[in-house]
């Protein structure tokens, strides 16, 4: 089958055993995984740098000093095993996240209020009210074998209702309810939760043990690497050498022969293709067209995020079901926060600089500052700087980008005043991460289904087309949305592929 990506003609052609498609955490691992297994590899990256969604990068001061900032994915969580093991494989230390002292809520009417231990300090019904809504997800959630949230009981209704409307179904108490649709809606899928069903819902639970795990802030955010999530995939590419390919984006990609009897005489497109195709992960041709190197090889692995796929052309066309289930998953928005001070302020008055704010603009604040060695210090220890990290998601995100870079400013920091005090509003370097801005990734943090659409199509996402097998942390089971999912998700292509290659 002859190219149709033009520019592909000049660049070199290079045979191995496997072509991976994106170098994140997912699309590393994989390649790490059959590299060690003794298979030859090539990754082709679109990008410039490898790490996808995690990256490292510096922000100066009035006066020109360079802070570290971890721009996308950063926290380790107790149950991301896969992740804890791989990082102690590279030889990369971890360290907690601040957390001494007293966290703030800031409830509807603007009130600020600081306390301790796991209760937001909220009337008492509304506590009462909390408490039942986070029992019932937890019991949902032990109904979900999360390799198969659709094969659970009541999986299409489950997904046939937004969770808003799912919470709504619960508790009439909203100050209940917004505090526990941030741990999912805002916190973790970054949509409102009206968009997407309480089955998606549930599945981010359990894929992080349960709903209580969520909710702790110190189960969920509990450790950072020291230099930066992005020295995992930093580590791995060390290990692929020049089997990785930087600016490489994969425009074309043939996976199959098909037989031309199978036609359909009008459309002309071919019966085994349109219904996918026999021998699903078998071994066969695969041929990536990059801008810079064309890879011929016997599997490929789509490391990249879902809402992607579209991006490369694919010869011939993917099966049908692929075609419209793709089209159903989508990136949530949320913009990342990095403001940084002169000290920790927050600590000498007692504070964890934890604080949460269910419905507000900037709904949650937490300690994020510096240890140990990085791009910008080599100290052993806790940088003197002291740094935020807060997040603005979804709609209230939208709002944010459509004002003046100066009046987003203010209205962050004046956000953050509320919940830690008037320091916050000078701080010596400001970053808004933003990868909904980035062709090669389109949004934050992941990709979920829309309503409906887990229930029905969820069951095609680890499914391989001909030789193609995906891997990314957006259709993991354990980890879903984490790196940790993308790094199992990485490993367990490889290992479904060396099984075929044998
Ligand atoms: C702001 C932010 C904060 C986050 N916080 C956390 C956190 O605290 N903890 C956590 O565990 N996770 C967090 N995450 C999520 C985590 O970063 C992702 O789950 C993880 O990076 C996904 O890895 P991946 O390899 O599946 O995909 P990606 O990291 O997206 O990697 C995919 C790669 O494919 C490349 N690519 C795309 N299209 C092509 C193409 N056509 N050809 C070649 N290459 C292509 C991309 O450039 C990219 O490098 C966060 C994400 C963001 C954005």
């Amino acid at each position: 089958m002859t190219s149709l990506f033009t520019s592909a003609e000049n660049t070199p052609l290079i045979e191995r055993d496997v072509v991976v498609i994106g170098a994140g955490p997912a699309g590393l691992m994989a390649a790490y995984t059959l590299k060690k297994a003794g298979k030859s590899v090539a990754v082709l990256e679109a990008r410039n740098r490898v790490g996808g969604r995690t990256w490292s990068g510096k922000v100066q001061d009035d006066r020109g000093h360079e802070h570290f900032i971890e721009i996308g994915g950063q926290w380790i969580s107790p149950d991301q095993t896969r992740l804890i093991e791989l990082v102690e494989e590279l030889g990369l230390a971890t360290f907690s996240r601040y957390r001494e002292g007293k966290n703030v809520y800031v409830s509807p009417d603007g009130t600020r209020h600081t306390y301790t231990g796991d209760q937001l300090p909220v009337a008492e019904e509304t506590a009462a009210q909390i408490e039942k809504l986070i029992g019932l997800l937890d019991a949902k959630v032990a109904e979900m074998n999360v390799t198969q949230p659709w094969n659970m009981p009541d999986a299409e209704v489950l997904d046939s209702i937004s969770f808003r409307d799912w919470l709504k179904q619960h508790s009439d108490d909203q100050e209940a309810i917004d505090n526990v649709s941030i741990y999912i809606a805002s916190g973790m899928l970054t949509k409102p939760a009206h968009t997407f069903s309480a089955l998606q819902a549930i599945l981010m639970a359990a894929s992080a043990g349960s709903f209580s795990n969520l909710v702790d802030e110190d189960f969920i955010l509990d450790k950072r690497v020291v230099g930066g999530m992005q020295s995992v995939a930093l580590k791995l590419a060390e290990n692929l050498g020049n089997d990785v390919y930087l600016s490489s984006p994969v425009r074309q990609l043939n996976w199959a022969t098909v037989d031309p009897q199978t036609a359909d005489p009008l459309n002309q497109v071919l019966a085994d293709v349109r219904n996918g195709v026999i021998d699903d992960g078998a071994p066969a041709e695969v041929t990536a067209y990059s801008d810079t190197v064309t890879v011929k090889a016997k599997n490929a692995v789509l490391a990249i995020p879902p809402n992607l796929y579209h991006r490369i052309q694919y010869v011939p066309a993917l099966p049908r079901e692929q075609m419209i289930a793709h089209q159903h998953i989508s990136m949530g928005l949320v913009i990342k926060i990095h403001a940084v001070y002169e000290t920790p302020f927050w600590r000498d008055k007692g504070l964890s600089g934890t604080g949460f704010g269910g419905g507000r603009m900037v709904q949650e604040v937490y300690d994020n500052t510096n240890y140990g060695p990085n791009l910008v210090d080599e100290h052993e220890g806790e940088s003197p700087h002291g740094t935020l990290v807060s997040f603005v998601s979804d709609v209230h995100a939208e709002t944010l980008w459509a004002l003046p870079a100066a009046e987003r400013k203010q209205c962050i920091l004046e956000e953050l005043a509320t919940y830690l005090g008037d320091e916050a509003l000078r701080p010596i370097a400001f970053y808004l991460s933003d990868m909904a801005a980035e062709e090669w990734t389109r949004g934050a943090y992941a990709t979920s289904y829309d309503l409906g659409g887990l229930s029905r199509w969820g069951h095609l996402q680890n499914r391989p087309t001909g030789s193609i097998y995906y891997a990314c942390s957006d259709i993991a089971a354990e980890g879903y949305q984490h790196v940790d999912g993308a790094i199992r998700q990485g490993e367990n292509a490889a290992q479904r592929i060396l099984a075929r290659l044998q």
